[in-house]
């Protein structure tokens, strides 16, 4: 299990579905623009705010930032982001000219950048670069030959992750009873789609939604060289076999309670489990590490992973191989691929109007696959130590607002709250990037050969991946590239992490007065300090293990606290006929709410002895909350919204804005709100959990 909730999403969306490329219109960046952090161009104030926060802060900039085709949905983070990318990508295009001053870093993010440019060499190769795997797959007679090609196509295609993996999801984890340990782990996996719904749900909207997967899956397949009949026939045994595997597979609402995930056993186990496969066998050809115990977070999945492998012909298994290296590996091969891969993926499945230009693309997968070599230049370039001074200062803050409010919870027992305070104090606060690069000296980089690249960085990461098994956790590992925008809490790790790329404006703006300040990132740091604490982070103790330290009485009453949320949430319509799923979004709407309560205790502490003046007819305390609800204004596709509604643990934004303040005396203060407006939730109904 990898127990990671972050503030944001999109950017975790992104590896799966990359898309691509043409024409480039954007100019590179040479320096980062500004925007205040707190813009009144922003915002609407024909909007009462008692009636409606969010379009109150947001409006303006709703009607000034039109969803660009190329993407899904635009906000304020998505811009950031794209910023970011026009940075590095003026970065990478001086990495790129083979000049005699670059040093190893520079040259291998260069190379990298250059090669994937490069589109004619790409279109030239055409499928070539799979090739070797098509064929290893093609002369597979038996299970037993099955082994070693599905170890090395693993090795090569996927990170460790079960959204986007070929039949399981296998790497390391850490040991859920001992943090510091890490240990081998054995996950579902192996879908097309997004998610197990896609195939299970009966509704119109997922029905269609299959209708186009098969002809994606019937297309991938003619592009590989196959007949119109054979490609229709083999789409339909992919889709079959995943629909198996999707019906065994857990829920995201499953997944989210960690004693579900937990299951250590011996290989031995595991081979009783699921006798069809050879996992011995499997785990030499990955050259893991010796290792007696793994953790197998859903063994009913590999249960029927060993049923279908019993009862389905190799011919089958084969078929559905040859889709998944051609699927994953499409936004690296030639353009026909590249369109296709859009097509399904961002344009039917979430909206987008047209293929992101490939400079854009290019700097993302540097930005994936070479992460902490295009860190390590970025951040000399825009991170300053008074910035992680100032930010470490305002973490303190959040933490001590947070040890004060555990101590005057009404509802918890003393002992609990010891338990609390001591696990807020084993937080570890990782401000910026690591304190220590990945090195990728050993990584051949060839400014000619894109596909080989991805390739082998995917196989140095899967080898760092694997040989951490059996080794004490490193502390100082990150789990996101210091360009991104957004943070996260690891609940095994007990860590909190703020790459450079999102303390910036206008998140982050020094320039401006305290109150929107700390309702942005304020909130953003008790946001990941709250997961800690929330139903899901807080069944992990002060060291990041599975271990329940509450007593009964207080966990009851915390759940029922909880559920206030679910319900609240649940209520909400996410996009049409669909509602927000208010067990999935869960931890982050309670991390939302009691982030922006620590954020608001913390701002006045840190202004107690200041006179504050009202600035552009705002009080301060206004200020505080049009800067938190400017953290997240965005325009967000009906398309990407059903997904996300499905795939997404964060709520749409308006929600995350609203829904939050409703539940705040503090909000109806700060605006004179009266009750039964609609921004002031009914006493009987307002939820608050921290
Ligand atoms: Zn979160």
């Amino acid at each position: 299990m990898k127990k990671i909730v972050c503030l944001s999403f999109f950017l975790l969306a992104v590896p799966m579905f990359l898309d691509a490329q043409t024409s480039s219109t954007a100019k590179s960046a040479a320096t980062l623009p500004y925007s205040p952090s707190l813009d009144v161009s922003s915002m609407d104030r024909s909007i009462d705010p008692c009636v409606d926060l969010y379009t109150f802060s947001c409006g303006g900039w709703q009607k000034k930032n039109p969803i660009p085709p190329d993407q899904t949905s635009w906000s304020v983070y998505a811009k950031l982001y794209q910023d970011n990318l026009m940075f590095l990508r003026s970065m990478l295009e001086e990495a790129a000219k083979p000049t005699p001053d670059r040093n190893s870093v520079t040259q291998k993010i260069g190379d990298f950048y250059s090669a994937c440019i490069d589109e004619t060499a790409v279109e030239k190769r055409g499928a070539s670069p799979i090739r070797p795997e098509l064929d290893a797959i093609a002369h597979v007679t038996s299970t037993k030959d099955l082994v070693p090609v599905l170890a090395r196509l693993q090795f090569t295609y996927f990170r460790y992750s079960y959204s986007s993996s070929m039949m399981f999801a296998a790497g390391s984890s850490q040991d859920p009873d001992d943090s510091e340990q890490v240990i081998a782990d054995l996950d579902q996996g192996g879908l097309g789609m997004p998610d197990r719904d896609y195939y299970t749900k009966d509704d119109a909207k997922s029905k269609e939604t299959r209708e186009h997967y098969v002809q994606h899956v019937e297309n991938v397949f003619k592009l590989i060289g196959e007949t119109p009949d054979a490609a229709k026939k083999d789409a339909d045994t992919v889709m079959r076999l995943e629909t198996a595997m999707a019906t065994a597979s857990m829920t995201r609402v499953e997944r989210r309670d960690p004693h579900k995930l937990g299951h250590k056993m011996k290989l031995a186990d595991l081979a009783q489990l699921a006798p069809n496969f050879d996992w011995a066998a499997y785990y030499r050809e990955m050259k893991y590490p010796e290792f007696t115990v793994l953790n197998v977070d859903a063994p009913a999945y590999i249960k029927e992973l060993n049923t279908l492998l019993g009862s389905e012909s190799i011919e089958n298994w084969k078929t559905y191989l040859r889709f998944h290296v051609a699927d994953i590996s499409s936004p690296f091969l030639s353009p026909p691929f590249v369109q296709e891969n859009f097509e399904f993926y961002r344009k039917y499945l979430r909206g987008a109007k047209e293929m992101e230009p490939r400079w854009k693309r290019c700097v993302r997968y540097v930005d994936y696959d070479l992460s902490e070599a295009l860190g390590q230049v970025y951040v000399a370039k825009v991170f300053s130590p008074e910035l992680k001074a100032s930010t470490l200062d305002m973490v303190r803050r959040i933490e001590d607002a947070m040890a004060e409010r555990i101590r005057a919870l009404d509802w918890m027992s003393p002992e609990t709250k010891q338990q609390a305070l001591t696990k807020l104090a084993g937080i570890r606060n990782k401000i910026g990037y690591p304190d220590k690069w990945r090195d990728y000296s050993s990584v051949k980089i060839d400014p000619k050969d894109f596909a080989g690249n991805v390739e082998r960085t995917h196989q140095f990461e899967s080898r760092r991946d694997i040989n951490k098994i059996g080794k004490p956790v490193d502390h100082g590992e990150w789990d996101i590239s210091a360009p991104t925008v957004d943070a996260y809490y690891n609940s095994q790790m007990n860590d909190i992490n703020f790459p450079a790329g999102l303390l910036q404006p206008p998140v982050y703006d020094p320039k401006m007065d305290d109150a929107p300040n700390y309702g942005d990132t304020g909130g953003t740091i008790g946001h990941e300090l709250t997961h800690g604490f929330d139903d899901e982070g807080s069944q992990f103790d002060a060291k990041g293990n599975l271990k329940d330290w509450w007593t009964k009485q207080d966990r009851e009453k915390f759940d029922a606290r909880t559920k206030c949320v679910a319900d609240q949430y649940s209520s909400y319509i996410a996009v049409e006929d669909v509602h927000v799923n208010g067990e999935l979004t869960l931890g982050e709407n309670v991390a939302d709410l009691g982030g922006e309560i620590l954020a608001y205790m913390a701002w006045k502490d840190a202004t107690k002895d200041k006179h504050l003046e009202p600035i552009d007819k705002l009080t301060p305390e206004q200020r505080f909350f049009v800067g938190f609800a400017q953290w997240d204004c965005a325009n967000e596709r009906p398309e990407d919204l059903r997904v996300r509604a499905i795939t997404d643990p964060h709520s749409p934004a308006r929600y995350r804005i609203n829904g939050v303040v409703v539940n705040m005396p503090e909000y109806k203060q700060a605006f004179s709100c009266k009750d039964g407006q609609p921004m002031v939730a009914p006493a009987e109904k307002a939820c608050r959990v921290w």
